[in-house]
């Protein structure tokens, strides 16, 4: 049986760069805090939650904070969390992905310029919070969030400039089909592609493994957090390609059906998942079948 990985799974620049910051600030010696989770990856919090790690859920959990190192994961978050973090006492170490602090200047810029900032993404993931948060008050209104086809059909968005942007890690096809919506529409807008390629280029590969394991009526495997909106969108973009595809977090949860005559498998993992429950899936698949 023939098992493709993906050459592309597994953990993204800024998230790799964000976890490391954690265990680096661990040597120190000082109690370390992180803003949220900092990857959706249950393995890996737990580990740090083992070296004293301390996730902080909210801002009533600041009011524990007594000195130490609160770390920003690579999400990012708006200026006023920021400030608030700041606030504490504690030192911070802003791990945002250089990836979204450009988004940040970027709607911040179009925002002094009088533009009403439009977000595709998910509305009320951290990243797209965080964004939100850097939205320049102005006579454009608030920022708007765009997640699907008929919100950006049904949008009345006036008649100031546009200025869009996208959450980094939207389907690159859909953000395209919902700015050219807008425009269809008649919006004054501007739209810049924010969308990382290590996303683009993940979600082309996972597309291209699953085309072909359907071909030869084969069964795709995505690796990743329930709660990982990068994961979650390689699992949509295989099963549009492959409808047998499994969607688990670790080798736990891999219960596969297969005939033992299966002739391929592919695999894939979202930017949050760690090089060793990949290992470990690939090894059990090779192992197995
Ligand atoms: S997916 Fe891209 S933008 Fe998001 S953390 Fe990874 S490298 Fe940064």
């Amino acid at each position: 049986m023939k098992v493709i990985l993906a050459k592309t799974a597994g953990f993204c620049f800024g998230v790799k760069r964000a976890v490391e910051k954690v265990y680096k600030s661990i040597e120190s010696g000082e109690k370390i805090y992180t803003w949220g989770p900092i990857i959706h990856n249950e393995e890996v919090v737990r580990d740090l939650e083992e070296k004293g790690v301390t996730v902080l859920e909210n801002e009533e959990d600041l009011e524990s904070v007594k000195g130490g190192i609160i770390v920003i994961r690579s999400h990012g978050v708006s200026r006023r969390v920021k400030e608030k973090l700041e606030s504490t006492g504690a030192k911070v170490v802003d791990a945002t992905c250089p990836f979204v602090l450009k988004i940040h200047n970027l709607v911040e810029k179009a925002g002094k310029e009088g533009k009403r900032v439009v977000i595709i993404g998910n509305d009320g993931h951290p990243e797209v919070e965080g964004i939100k948060g850097w939205c320049v008050e102005n006579s454009a209104g608030d920022p708007v969030v765009i997640s699907e086809i008929s919100e950006a059909e049904e949008a009345d968005l006036g008649d100031i400039p546009l200025f869009i942007v996208a959450q980094t890690t939207f389907n690159t096809n859909k953000f395209k089909d919902i700015v050219e919506i807008l425009s269809k529409k008649g919006y004054n807008s501007n739209a810049v592609d924010t969308i990382c390629s290590a996303t683009q280029e993940r979600q082309s590969e996972a597309k291209k493994i699953a085309h072909e394991v359907a071909a030869q009526s084969g069964a795709m495997i995505v690796i990743g957090g329930r709660s990982s909106s990068n994961s979650r969108k390689l699992c949509e973009i295989c099963r549009g390609e492959c409808e047998n595809t499994h969607f688990i977090q670790t080798l736990a949860d891999l219960n596969l059906e297969l005939p033992k005559s299966i002739p391929c498998v592919g695999i894939t993992a979202g930017a949050s998942t760690p090089d060793n429950i990949i290992e470990e899936v690939h090894n059990y698949v090779r192992g197995k079948f």
